[in-house]
């Protein structure tokens, strides 16, 4: 198939924006569907769980991917928190949010808590990253949303920085949910966002003990990893290693309280009749291309393949595996067809739940992703396909220092190593007649969704965002400290 008639078969969703939600009512009541879970791991590479090929055992991932359905190629379309929770809630690619977190997510866009209020449910989210608090919109529709890394003060913060950002205060949250307020004969849809394999990369020896000891100069702290960044971004192959393992003691430290709540819910009698949705916003680069972090210029699959497993032993077949290239924008429109809920108004994304049921596609369908920095538009955008993966820096040009620039042949280079830029013109020019026709569209929607008003940010939330490595000591408002391929977001 040429690259023209590829993206002649693509098209994208209708742009209506604003729809109202339904109005609540008996007949919106419990009509026996299943509560729906988000257990949302911020920053979860797909390849570094066992059910995805990875040689450390993540066995709580594990069996909800073997009791359930495992997306092996999901990917998000951004590679931060913000536009890609956002999408993941919404259903629709983000409006830009901007590198100094001045921006919110708008109201006029419906959000899957708002859907599920609307059709009888409890709305409970817990979030342990300021990134998804509701100064940023990111509480619309809950009956209740908690920032549990806003429960303890600055100096309690300071003095015990690892424990505030631990699954296990979580969980803990959500079980006293579930046995305490919770109406048994309501279904509820509760979002988990964990941030364990977020910087800071903290040691979790009662689970897994995969790195060696730290050093002075570098241990997983954000003091440390920001002032090595400042001064050079140079790290030696042993303190590589050391952070990459660290990294797997996070995820081993998540898999364990992922099994402590699946345990909780099937002693509750919960489990058969709970969607348990495994997700992640984003990846993390470690050391791939010689960096660490996310949200900077690298779009490539270690920051946009991310792990999608829906289990629900009631619904849903056991053991199922799609293969296809998914992208994250279609995840909640499948979910909300899989459980018979109507689908949120007006949304760029679309059901493939016939994926999940093993069906024919109701239309010609080739998969692709687009995926994007999307802080502003002039940061770096590019398509995935199941054959390519091509990246416009569109501030830097190809070979120049820091470039983003290229296209890779994936099927070749599944690694995404050899740049194969400089000699596939024609693809080059077929994908971006299709990027600048999405782009148009999507500045377009935006219009009706951007809010004119920036977040105004307290010293508090300051401090809860540097604490994770966010807002570099020059960043001011709309200012582009993008010094290194490895800005954290
Ligand atoms: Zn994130």
């Amino acid at each position: 198939m040429s690259p023209r008639t590829l993206f002649s078969l693509l098209t994208l969703a209708a742009l209506a924006v604003g729809a109202s939600l339904p109005a609540c009512s008996d007949a919106d009541a419990h009509t026996g569907r299943p509560n729906v879970v988000f257990w949302l791991v911020d920053t979860l590479r797909a390849d570094r769980l066992s059910c995805y090929g990875y040689g450390r055992p993540t066995p709580a991932f594990d069996a909800l991917a073997r009791g359930g359905v495992c997306f092996e190629e999901a990917h998000a379309h951004a590679n931060w928190t913000q536009p890609s929770v956002a999408t993941l809630l919404t259903g629709c690619f983000a409006p830009p949010f901007s590198r100094a977190f001045g921006d919110r997510l708008p109201e006029s866009m419906t959000t899957a808590p708002e859907w599920f209020k609307a059709h009888g449910y409890a709305t409970i989210g817990r979030t342990l990253t300021v990134a998804t608090s509701a100064q940023f919109g990111f509480a619309q529709g809950y009956d209740e949303y908690l920032e549990l890394d806003r429960d303890l003060t600055w100096l309690q913060r300071k003095r015990r920085a690892d424990d505030v950002y631990l699954a296990e205060r979580l969980v803990d949250s959500a079980l006293a949910w579930i046995d305490g307020p919770r109406a048994p004969d309501q279904p509820f849809f509760l979002m988990l966002h964990s941030i364990d394999p977020h910087e800071p990369y903290s040691r979790h020896p009662d689970v897994a003990t995969y790195a060696a000891a730290a050093t002075t100069e570098m241990d997983g702290s954000v003091e440390r990893l920001q002032a090595r960044k400042t001064g050079g971004n140079v790290f030696s192959k042993a303190e590589q290693t050391l952070l990459s393992d660290l990294y797997d003691e996070e995820v081993a430290y998540n898999d364990a309280q992922l099994a402590r709540f699946v345990d909780h819910l099937r002693e509750r009698d919960l489990l058969d009749d709970t969607l348990i949705v495994v997700v992640s916003d984003h990846g993390e680069e470690l050391f791939d291309r010689m960096s660490i972090g996310h949200g900077g210029r690298n779009l490539h699959r270690e920051l946009t393949h991310i792990p999608l497993i829906l289990h629900w032993p009631n619904g849903l077949p056991a053991g199922r595996v799609v293969e296809p290239l998914f992208g994250a924008v279609d995840a909640m429109p499948t979910l909300l067809d899989l459980i018979g809920l109507e689908p949120l108004p007006g949304i760029d994304g679309e059901s493939r739940a016939w994926l999940v049921r093993d069906e024919p596609p109701p239309h010609p369908y080739r998969p692709l992703v687009v995926v994007e920095v999307g802080k502003v538009y002039r940061d770096p955008i590019g398509v995935r396909t199941p054959e390519l993966l091509y990246v416009n820096d569109r501030t830097r040009r190809f070979g120049e220092k820091g470039s983003a620039t290229g296209l890779w042949q994936l099927a070749s280079d599944p690694r995404e190593r050899a740049n194969t830029f400089a000699q596939s013109g024609d693809v080059v020019r077929s994908i971006e007649s299709f990027l600048t026709k999405w782009e148009t569209q999507r500045v377009e929607r935006a219009k009706a969704f951007i809010s004119p008003t920036p977040v105004p940010l307290d010293d508090d939330s300051i401090r809860r965002l540097q604490e994770l490595g966010y807002l570099g000591d020059d960043a001011e408002p709309g200012a582009n400290h993008d010094k290194s391929t490895n800005d954290e977001r």
